[in-house]
């Protein structure tokens, strides 16, 4: 509202206000604890954009992007819009499905030239820990692969051991590949229909994917740039707002994975570390009617009500996700009636 009533409401430059690019700069580089350049942020219409910004920059026909598997739903197409390949490289479901450089040396072609990594990851809340992502940068180094980190949920950490989930820029820059970070004020700050996101990357692809967004959206929307610029540099205020928000996640986190271990011992999951989304196996309830996770999910919405995503949509279709971002109230009731429906089954 500040932002319309200050009329804030003209085009701005492409990539940004400057304050605003300025402020996010500065919270970057809090992160790296090393300065990093306001040139290097470009906004936009959400951290979508700045995904859809790197892949049309860097990738092209004939390239292979690995994409970490099971996947936030938009990547594959995102690549396959940007006429490269996406192929799909899954860890190992004890780990959580995070990969080490081992998985991604298997998948590696002379065509490989990006890797896009979620962490923590939609769907499944598995979170890279500081050395897991050092091992994955300083393979995508040594192959000459472009990084792209979407640190999106990184705010949303339930660890005790540190305020927000572990960041590319804090690896020590020596090992750190050409990469592209993905992070804005959606899930954070709990802005998602402001549309403001940004990528961040150090040299020349800035300046690239700012030219490629001046002719498909201009700059994000001016008021919500005012917006952003308020979260991102009043940090303090900011700090207490989140943390407050992630307490709340974090015991919607312990409510929903108590009361499926406790009703539903046969359904397994990967316990979530961040973000708010709980990836549940459950293939071995198919039978000759659900047969997949897509009829999982029909049979469970018409049976009780409650909505859950196929995991086909995120490469797995041994599971279906459901998210933890709604009331504790609401989340108990759910899980109530999904034990219900599957016991009397
Ligand atoms: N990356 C991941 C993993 C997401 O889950 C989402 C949104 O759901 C995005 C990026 C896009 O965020 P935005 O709403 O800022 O475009």
């Amino acid at each position: 509202m500040k932002g319309i009533r200050e009329g804030k409401t003209r085009y701005t430059a492409t990539p940004g206000m400057p304050e605003l690019r300025s402020a996010i700069a500065q919270s970057l580089s809090r992160i790296a604890g090393r300065p990093l350049e306001a040139e290097g942020v470009v906004t936009g219409t959400g951290g979508k954009q700045g995904l859809f910004n790197a892949c049309f920059c860097l990738f092209g026909p004939g390239d292979e992007v690995l994409i970490a598997s099971p996947y936030w739903t938009s990547y594959p197409q995102i690549v396959t819009l940007a006429q490269a390949d996406p192929v799909m490289v899954q860890g190992s479901e004890d780990r959580d499905f995070r990969l080490t450089p081992e998985d991604l040396e298997a998948k590696l072609t002379p065509q490989t030239r990006g890797l896009i990594l979620c962490s923590p990851s939609n769907p499944t809340g598995t979170v890279y820990s500081l050395d897991e992502l050092t091992a994955v940068a300083e393979w995508a180094r040594e192959r000459g692969v472009w990084l792209i980190a979407d640190e999106i949920y990184r705010a949303i950490y339930f660890g005790e051991d540190r305020d927000y989930a572990p960041s590319i820029l804090e690896i020590p820059e020596a090992k750190l590949p050409n990469y592209v970070l993905i992070d804005g004020a959606s899930k954070s700050f709990a802005m998602t229909g402001w549309r403001l996101g940004f990528a961040f990357t150090e040299g020349p692809l800035a300046a690239k994917m700012s030219a490629l967004q001046s002719h498909v959206t201009s700059n994000a929307s001016a008021p919500s740039q005012v917006g952003a610029l308020a979260a991102f540099s009043r940090t303090e205020e900011a700090r207490v707002a989140v943390g407050s928000m992630v307490e709340a996640f974090r015991r919607r986190r312990d409510l929903v994975v108590g009361l499926f271990a406790e009703l539903l011992p046969e359904v397994g999951f990967v316990a979530p570390k961040g973000a708010f989304y709980l990836f549940l196996r459950v293939d071995a309830l198919f039978d000759g009617a659900i047969t997949d996770s897509t009829t999982f999910c029909s049979w469970i919405l018409e049976e009780t009500g409650v909505a859950t995503v196929p995991g086909v949509a995120f490469g797995d279709d041994r599971f279906v996700r459901m998210t933890f971002a709604t009331s504790d109230s609401i989340l108990e009731d759910a899980i109530r009636r999904m034990a219900k429906a599957i016991r009397e089954r």
